[in-house]
């Protein structure tokens, strides 16, 4: 049987913060209680937002909290064969087309036309901009991938899918009304996300992928990519997004709740992992916990119960003040 493999995938584009630690020992936890092995991938594409002080605190933080993968950590920007090659084949499938137009163009084609939902994907920059079909250009020249310093979009079949997440159940969408033909290839020269993402699970045989909520609807737009590559769907498992007391999404602008400011204010990584434990419905905010304790609380039972009551976890001051109170 082919083994079990799920992966820690951050950016290197600022500290990380709860909600990494949230998701990353689940994880971890989900990974080491059901053997399955950890490949660490720092999604350094952006080279605009990446930094190696960055790269360096994730290295730090995984070690801090005691979350250990299994062989060496990848950065993603060293596969740029694989992603080329994808891109190619993509081409030879007649799936790809330049599209040079600027963000203002493609709203003003789209003016008059229904606005999709908001979503928002990583790296993509703002909310996703649904590039419409009308744009794509005629049969000929602009279709393929010859140039590498030009965006480029993958042309989506409309229609609604479904895909199947562990903790969430069905969820079906039409990529195509919300993304359009989504941007696939950046003319800094490097895939988009949401292609970087699929080959790189691909090529790891990451059969588990455990994430924030944010990108479940995401993960219907993967399948698209997946099986334009002729791959197969990993397990998606979208945790509950960890939020601040004005349900934002934690972000860089919260240093305030980066491991690194929370463990010089105090917080210990026992406390951490308590607080997951908690947040999975198993006890009060008291003492710590160990690894151990973590793998055995983080079950798929305890997380599908969470998702039933609860969408958001919410970083209170009592919990920031529970968390660096001197031990
Ligand atoms: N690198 C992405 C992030 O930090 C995660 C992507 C994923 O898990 O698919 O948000």
């Amino acid at each position: 049987m082919a083994p079990t493999v799920t992966r820690l995938a951050p950016s290197p584009t600022g500290h990380l913060h709860l909600g990494h630690a949230w998701s990353f020992l689940c994880t971890w936890a989900l990974a080491r209680a059901n053997g399955w092995s950890i490949r660490l991938r720092l999604e350094d594409l952006d080279a605009s937002r990446s930094s190696v002080d960055a790269r360096l605190d994730a290295l730090w933080c995984l070690a801090w909290l005691g979350v250990d993968w299994d062989g060496e950590p990848e950065l993603q920007s060293a596969h740029a064969d694989r992603h080329r090659r994808a891109m190619d084949d993509l081409a030879a499938r007649g799936l790809l087309f330049q599209a040079p137009q600027s963000r203002a163009q493609v709203r003003a084609a789209r003016a008059g036309t229904p606005e999709p939902s908001e979503a928002n994907a990583p790296n993509e920059g703002d909310a996703i901009l649904r590039f419409p079909a009308s744009l794509r250009p005629p049969p000929g020249a602009a279709w393929g991938f010859r140039d590498r310093a030009c965006n480029h979009r993958l042309a989506c079949p409309p229609g609604a899918r479904t895909i199947h997440d562990e903790l969430h159940g069905d969820r079906t969408l039409d990529p195509s009304m919300v993304w359009g033909d989504p941007l696939i290839w950046m003319k800094a020269g490097v895939p988009s996300y949401q292609l970087a993402v699929v080959v790189d699970d691909l090529a790891a045989g990451v059969t588990d992928v455990v994430r924030g909520e944010d990108l479940l609807d995401s993960a219907v737009l993967q399948s698209v990519v997946i099986e334009a590559l002729g791959g197969t769907r990993p397990r998606w498992w979208h945790l509950p997004l960890v939020v601040d007391e004005a349900d934002r999404r934690l972000a860089k602008r919260h240093d305030a709740l980066s491991l690194r400011s929370l463990s010089a204010a105090g917080a210990t990584p026992g406390r951490v992992r308590r607080l997951v434990l908690h947040w999975c419905g198993m006890g009060n905010l008291d003492g710590e916990s160990s690894l151990d304790g973590l793998a055995r609380g983080v079950t798929p039972h305890a997380l599908r119960s969470l998702v039933t009551t609860k969408t958001r976890l919410c970083v209170t001051p009592d919990i920031v003040r529970w968390l660096c109170q001197g031990s």
